[in-house]
């Protein structure tokens, strides 16, 4: 799977200034900001997104929104990467995800595109694990996910791809799987005292009390 690299095309627009209006047109673009992510209790994220059934030049400018919306709130961000988006989370009901290509580093701010993207098969075990969204705001989680999954999706031009997927990368897909169904990582936990977690101003996650932050907090459930 290619990469997207919205950035890279951005400047390919500015080098072709040949044409006859391309300062118009470059002013009538829009990049979106971390500020066009909704969050709960938006309860748009927890409805179903709709098969993408045709790649067009419509779901290539969604891939561009959605890498600009997620870059942009890294940057705002001193402890987070922006490991991944699905295309609810600026709103548009899409099965659409972007997954970035390389976790470890920053610098790289690549990602993978996976249109209608489904799990076939899940392996391994359960493992809960830390989680945050870029949708939920000040609420981390430890979220019990399979170890290894295998998934079937369409890339980025439409072609389909099957692949294996573990680890890290395995939850970062299932994350973005349930956003696709109207599912939030907090919704798998939801009864449990001791998973909810907050991010201090040092990056390091702190319990939160259930009863005072999460079980009647409307902004989460509602
Ligand atoms: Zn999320």
């Amino acid at each position: 799977m290619r990469p997207v690299t919205g950035r890279g095309k951005l400047r390919t627009g500015e080098l072709g200034l040949a044409s006859k209006e391309p300062f118009l047109s470059l002013l009538y673009l829009q990049v979106m900001k971390k500020e066009d992510i909704i969050t709960l209790p938006n309860a748009h994220l927890r409805q179903k997104s709709a098969r993408v059934h045709v790649v067009t030049d419509d779901t290539k400018q969604l891939i561009e929104d959605m890498t600009s919306a997620a870059l942009d709130w890294e940057d705002s961000r001193p402890h987070e990467i922006s490991a991944a988006l699905a295309a609810v989370q600026i709103d548009k009901l899409e099965r659409v995800v972007i997954v970035r290509t390389d976790f470890e580093t920053k610098e790289n701010r690549d990602f993978t595109v996976l249109i209608n993207p489904e799990i076939v098969k899940t392996e391994g075990e359960l493992v809960a694990d830390y989680e945050g969204c870029l949708s939920v705001s000040k609420v981390y989680g430890k979220v019990p996910r399979w170890t290894k999954i295998r998934v079937r999706a369409l890339d980025e031009t439409g072609q389909p791809v099957r692949f294996k997927a573990e680890g890290f990368l395995a939850r970062v897909i299932q994350h973005e799987i349930d956003h696709t169904n109207g599912m939030v990582f907090i919704d798998h936990i939801k009864d449990q005292t001791d998973a909810f977690y907050t991010l201090d101003e040092n990056g390091e996650l702190q319990p939160l009390d259930y009863h005072e932050h999460i079980e009647n907090n409307e902004n989460l459930w509602t």
